[in-house]
């Protein structure tokens, strides 16, 4: 889901988010707060859910965690008594944080009562806004799902479900939906299947959700993940799919396996822990370095870590302590607020640093805040030398498909060569695993040049989807 800045021309996208929804429980409501829960690392900021009980649609959004919105014996969630429900965790780092850009939206059109929720960046939202706005429709929100309401209400088909599938045609970018039309939960993935949606089965009852973490919460078998466009219809009789677009070739984001999703996931039939192990291993043999210690950035760092200590054979230890109960760092929106979250949340295990020679693990290096205040607490720590080691390649390049990224002058990769960057955080030595490295630990042998496996726009500026906010295209 994108946010319009309606005070700036050229707004960037600042959202990344989860989608649930379950069809044929009568505790569909209980089901969706957990899965939420579990899928809340991939959005902090507000929570919500729909359901509908055959006669009535229920809807409750709100700021702040799931289990702020949704607990036990919750009136909220006494409210959304349903045997369907679709639910959203969205994550903002702008200014708009507003109720009413809170998701799942439901709105009355004119064959009843639809609801939505999004996870992902529609790539040509901005021109289908202005047309849309121009010819006569009022805008609720300021994000780019509205524009999917929009085009599905000015549809001519009787059928809710086509009509649906005919704004789908209008719109491109990156999208998880999910949606209750007409009685039924629908699950769709863009045609590329940039951002993750998978199905499950708990009884009698179907769920879609973007991670299998979300199953595991609930008990809930995996069936399989929602093909790239694909469309899955699911009521009481069956789970029925069709293609909304001639299928391309699946550009997953790679992103969601070095860093957010949730580590005991699977995702297109791969473990995001192993392949955050697997990428640990390739950067080892890359980037070998003389140490005594290999050292996670904890949590996202763990991983790669432990699979650099294995393939390199230099003992592991957890040489830098987190507070759980600060956010992510990204959560503040200001500089100042970032700086002083690394420091709340990271504290150095002086007794395993101390005249240590040490490597230093990270997952990613985004504006260089994490990485500059690690090295310097390791060096205030007593670490002898510091090699910072990163599981990913430089991020050079915005995202425009749903993961939160600045823009490129606040990259760091994008403004300083590698060797500038290592001075700036004040390493000894700083190396990232290679895009060939990282394919390599995705299993594949080599980066497709013409067709990319997976979608690394991050690393590599080559955007899969040719459409508007893709520079230079
Ligand atoms: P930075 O401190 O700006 O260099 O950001 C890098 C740190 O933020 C790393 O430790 C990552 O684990 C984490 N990170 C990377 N990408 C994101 C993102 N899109 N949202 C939140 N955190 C991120």
């Amino acid at each position: 889901m994108t946010s319009f800045d309606l005070h700036s021309e050229q707004d960037r996208f600042n959202e990344e988010c989860a989608v649930f929804g379950v069809y044929g429980s009568l505790e569909a409501h209980v089901l969706t707060a957990l899965g939420l829960h579990a899928l809340q690392h991939r959005g902090q900021e507000a929570t919500g859910m729909v359901s509908f009980d055959g006669k009535q649609f229920n809807s409750y959004r709100g700021l702040g965690h799931v289990g702020d919105n949704f607990y036990a014996g919750s009136p909220n969630l006494e409210a959304l008594k349903g045997h369907v429900a679709i639910g959203h965790n969205r994550y903002s780092t702008t200014g708009l944080s507003e109720v009413r850009n809170i998701q799942p939206f439901l709105t009355e059109l004119a064959f009843g009562q639809f609801s939505i929720a999004h996870n992902g960046n529609l790539t040509n939202a901005e021109r289908l806004r202005t047309s849309l706005i121009e010819t006569g429709s009022l805008f609720q929100s300021t994000t780019d799902t509205e524009i999917i309401i929009h085009l599905t209400a000015r549809s001519h088909h009787a059928d809710p479900i086509e009509r649906l599938k005919e704004a789908l045609m209008q719109i491109t970018g990156a999208y998880a939906l999910v949606s209750i039309v007409d009685n039924k939960l629908i699950g769709v993935r863009d045609p590329m299947g940039i951002r993750p949606l998978v199905l499950g089965k708990i009884g009698t009852a179907h769920i879609l959700a973007s991670e299998t973490c979300a199953l595991d919460i609930i008990g809930a078998d995996y069936i399989r993940d929602i093909a790239p466009g694909e469309l899955v219809v699911i009521d009481e009789k069956e789970v029925s799919s069709q293609m909304i677009a001639a299928q391309k070739p699946s550009r997953f984001c790679i992103f969601e396996y070095i860093y957010f999703a949730r580590p005991d996931s699977t995702l297109e039939g791969r473990s995001v822990y192993q392949a955050r192990k697997q990428i640990g291993s390739e950067l080892a043999n890359e980037t070998a370095v003389p140490a005594d210690l290999v050292i996670p950035v904890p949590d996202s760092g763990v991983p790669a870590a432990l699979g650099y200590a294995q393939a390199s054979g230099i003992p592991f230890e957890l040489g830098i302590i987190r507070n759980h109960y600060v956010g992510r760092t990204f959560i503040q929106p200001t500089d100042a607020g970032r700086t002083s979250g690394v420091m709340m949340k990271h504290n150095a295990n002086q007794e395993i640093i101390s005249g240590r020679d040490i490597v230093l693990v990270d997952d990613s290096i985004v504006r260089g805040t994490t990485s500059r205040k690690i090295v310097m607490m390791m060096r205030a720590a007593g670490a002898r030398k510091v090699h910072m080691r990163i599981a990913s390649p430089p991020t050079t390049n915005p995202c425009f498909y749903g993961v939160d990224t600045p823009d490129s002058d606040k990259l760091m990769a994008a403004q300083m060569s590698v060797a500038k960057m290592c001075k700036e955080i004040g390493a000894d030595s700083l190396a990232f695993v290679s895009i060939n490295g990282l394919y390599r630990a995705m299993g594949e042998t080599s980066r497709h040049i013409e067709t990319p496996q997976f979608c690394d726009a991050c690393f590599t500026g080559d955007y899969p989807i040719k459409e508007a906010f893709s520079p230079a295209l």
